[in-house]
């Protein structure tokens, strides 16, 4: 055999350089489905569900159009299996087919680049990483943006994609005149609420998908999450379709309250899409294409065009970027050296703080929060209370079904908990309980009370905000984008507010097991 072409389960793109100069008389396609990759965090139901259903719907369609597939399965009785890791399945065929080469597109985490590497050089067969032409920016592009740099900026990066790519722009200038819309685009909900939101696009289960719940359902039935609530795209028509509706209904309203939450209601008006982008059923570019060309129609305002924009082809290639230029010591950062464990209650939702405990049923309903809950309600929480970065990374994994490493990990351990100091973000981002009853309505009637750092009704929320500015002091007032909250930790340590507020926090500690 001339190569054997590994399709990993993130990697389901019908236009991967995998297939450039593919000869099926001469190459074996070869895919596998993995215990470890579901066991070694506690992975969500649909999380599995979504992995397996997608990986069996590309080998159909590759086996429909006359392709060889090798496919090694799992089934709802273990005993069915190989019992075979992914490394000896792989080396079982290296010296079963002889291939002159393995061939693969640069995986999505660093842990099975060096899995595979190290099968390869022990079979001694040379294995090519490919490049994944599924991203705008290639690793080596990134690497010669950062190279030099004392702070890797988001935004520079971005703008010289948005340049680079012609997208929205005219004349060498930003349509519109200017970069960023970010201040159209922070709005809440009146108090009547979002509105009817329409319903959220529906697939229905196929056979394929079926036979994957009931094998979860068996198999994997003390893993965390429901399983019949799964409703995302498992081929990249349904992905296309998922692209559609959201231009076409909202779109419009997605800059203008993308930072905003509201009960029961996780998707408002976010895409859905990133699990379909990350399994690559979807090409970013046709994203972006979407978004812009209905602003060209006048379907929706350049804000929202834009911040979608922002996301894709600034924010998301940005973050793979990072994860390539800084690992492997990158999983090891821990900027505040955060030690403690999260609190049981992320794995089952069971506490009365509202914004957490909606944010969790969410998670645990659909494998989803959107970016804010991740950012300002989860990641506010486990970063002000301590929680562990990789920890929090991991938990992430198990629980979103949009994680793969590539992307959880600068967004957990960089951007949410800046256990990577200053490389994703300028600042730890983290509040009080004012911002999430600014952009909310889960204060109200709540247990606790925002405004309240100390005391029975206080917002633990508020208590961990000024508990954590007050154990970082020495690190955070160094930082020119804090200085005026440290000046308000400073008027509380004077009032001897601090002192209370430690000592609330202590005891909250110990009923949660967090130290
Ligand atoms: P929308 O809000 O509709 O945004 C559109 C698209 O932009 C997304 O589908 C996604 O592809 C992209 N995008 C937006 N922000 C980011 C970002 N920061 N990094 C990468 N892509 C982005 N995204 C993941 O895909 N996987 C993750 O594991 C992940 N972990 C995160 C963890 C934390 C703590 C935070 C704060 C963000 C994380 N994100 C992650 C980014 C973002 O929250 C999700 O992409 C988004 O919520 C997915 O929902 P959506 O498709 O409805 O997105």
């Amino acid at each position: 055999m001339r190569h054997l072409l590994l399709i990993l389960g993130d990697q389901l793109d019908r236009n991967s350089a995998l297939f450039d100069g593919y000869d099926p008389q001469k190459d074996l396609l070869w895919m596998a489905e993995n215990d470890h990759e579901i066991t070694y965090v506690p992975s969500h139901k649909q999380r599995i569900v979504l992995f397996l259903s997608a990986m069996r719907h590309f080998r159909k369609e590759l086996s429909d159009a006359g392709r060889t597939v090798q496919y090694h399965q799992l089934y709802a009785d273990k005993r069915k299996d190989s019992g075979k890791s992914f490394g000896e399945l792989l080396a079982q065929t290296i010296k079963k087919e002889k291939p002159k080469a393995i061939r693969v597109v640069l995986p999505g985490d660093y842990r099975v680049k060096e899995l595979l590497e190290k099968t390869a050089a022990k079979h001694n067969v040379p294995i090519d990483i490919l490049p994944d032409v599924h991203f705008y920016c290639t690793v080596n592009q990134f690497h010669k943006f950062a190279q030099g740099r004392k702070s890797l900026l988001m935004e520079t990066s971005y703008r010289q994609m948005r340049r680079e790519h012609d997208v929205l722009m005219r004349d060498g200038k930003p349509v519109g005149g200017t970069w960023n819309y970010d201040h159209d685009n922070r709005e809440s909900f009146s108090k009547e609420g979002p509105g009817d939101l329409g319903r959220p696009t529906s697939f229905s289960h196929d056979d394929i998908t079926k036979e994957v719940i009931k094998l979860v359902k068996e198999r994997f039935a003390d893993h965390p999450g429901e399983v019949d609530s799964f409703n995302l795209p498992v081929t990249p028509g349904q992905a296309r379709r998922m692209l559609s509706d959201f231009v076409q209904y909202h779109l419009r309203d997605f800059g203008k309250y993308e930072d905003a939450m509201w009960t029961d209601e996780p998707f408002l008006h976010h895409s859905r899409l990133s699990t379909s982008m990350n399994l690559k059923l979807l090409d970013p570019r046709e994203c972006v294409a979407a978004a812009v060309e209905a602003y060209r129609e006048g379907a929706a305002p350049l804000a929202s065009v834009e911040g979608f924009v922002r996301q894709i082809l600034g924010w998301r290639e940005f973050i793979r970027g990072v994860y390539w230029t800084q690992m492997p010591q990158y999983a090891e950062m821990n900027h505040f050296d955060h030690q403690a464990e999260l609190p049981s209650f992320f794995w089952d939702g069971q506490t009365d703080m509202q914004c957490i405990r909606q944010s969790l049923s969410h998670i645990l309903k659909y494998g989803y929060a959107h970016h804010i809950q991740r950012l300002m309600v989860l990641g506010n929480f486990a970063l002000t209370t301590g929680v562990h970065p990789y920890k929090f990374h991991q938990w992430h994994m198990a629980m979103y079904l949009d994680a793969v490493d590539w992307v959880s990990l600068p967004n957990t351990l960089g951007m949410s908990q800046h256990g990577d100091g200053d490389i994703v973000g300028t600042k730890p981002y983290c509040s009080t309980g004012n911002y999430v009853d600014k952009m909310s309505n889960f204060c109200q009637g709540c247990a606790y009370n925002h405004k309240k750092a100390v005391g029975a009704e206080a917002c633990p929320i508020t208590t961990f905000y000024w508990d954590f500015l007050d154990r970082h002091f020495d690190q955070l007032q160094t930082s020119s984008r804090m200085k005026l909250q440290m000046k308000h930790v400073e008027r509380k340590r004077n009032s001897g507010e601090i002192a209370e507020i430690r000592h609330h926090a202590e005891q909250l500690r110990s009923d949660w097991k967090l130290a």
